[in-house]
């Protein structure tokens, strides 16, 4: 009778148990599928000669003319996106000092007023890494955005296309065709205008997979008007 009721303890604590890690998993699963994670960068020549902001090079000088990350973003697939997620878990660079000289290196800030980055890094981790925090911690977010720009060299496809930062006009098509043929991916551009009005390249989207590791077609595009010839700008 004893060792019945044991067993009977056994069997409920283990159902109790799977039910408990199988709506976990459930959870997990579910915010995996609707999560979708966006790299972004930026072309610092569109930043800074364009009508809405004034541009400040770090004080370290002015960044490489190549494309720089601005984050990595979690979107809903419905277009809309959360953000601010964990207040209680705030940058905090000792976390990333590993990685700090590459961030600064490819993450710079060109806004003003002239910062080394850390405004910039600890914005994109508190407003958009903390809502991904249970798919890639503080570390695993800036490690994962540094190596898919590597992986990912802009510059190089658009080059290669004879696309190149000359202040000329390319067509759009020809440069989503160029990024295509070099990452395997379908970029989404982001323009914003010269100060004399001209729609440029400004940001290139391209979509990650849940673990970070691998590029993936972009099953939905945000929203946003570029001409049909962009300018791409010198910096
Ligand atoms: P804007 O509408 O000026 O492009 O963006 C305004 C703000 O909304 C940006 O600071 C950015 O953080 C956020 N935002 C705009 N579009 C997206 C998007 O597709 N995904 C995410 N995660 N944030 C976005
Ligand atoms: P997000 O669009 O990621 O939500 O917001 C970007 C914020 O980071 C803005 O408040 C902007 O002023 C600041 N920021 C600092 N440095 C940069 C930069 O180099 N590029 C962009 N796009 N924003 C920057």
């Amino acid at each position: 009778m004893k060792f019945k009721c044991i067993a009977l303890i056994n069997f409920l604590a283990l159902q109790c148990l799977a039910i408990l890690g199988v709506s976990k998993g459930f959870d997990f699963f579910y915010f995996v599928q609707q999560i979708l994670i966006t790299l972004l960068m930026q072309w610092p020549g569109s930043y800074c000669d364009s009508d809405k902001f004034s541009c400040c090079y770090p004080p370290t000088g002015k960044p490489a003319a190549d494309f720089s990350i601005h984050g990595l973003w979690p979107n809903y697939r419905n277009g809309s996106y959360p953000q601010n997620c964990d207040p209680s878990n705030p940058f905090n660079e000792s976390e990333t000092s590993d990685l700090i000289s590459s961030m600064r290196r490819n993450w710079p800030s060109l806004s003003c007023p002239s910062s080394s980055g850390e405004s910039f890094w600890s914005h994109e981790w508190e407003k958009h890494g903390t809502c991904s925090e249970s798919l890639l911690d503080q570390h695993s977010y800036f490690q994962t955005a540094l190596t898919l720009r590597q992986q990912t060299n802009i510059l190089q496809s658009l080059k290669s296309a004879g696309i190149i930062p000359d202040g000329g006009s390319y067509s759009l098509a020809n440069i989503k065709d160029a990024i295509k043929n070099g990452t395997g991916y379908t970029p989404w551009i982001e323009c914003n205008e010269d100060s004399s009005g001209n729609s440029q390249l400004y940001q290139v989207y391209l979509c990650v997979d849940s673990s970070g590791s691998n590029l993936i077609e972009c099953p939905v595009f945000p929203k946003g008007k570029c001409g049909s010839e962009i300018e791409f700008p010198t910096f």
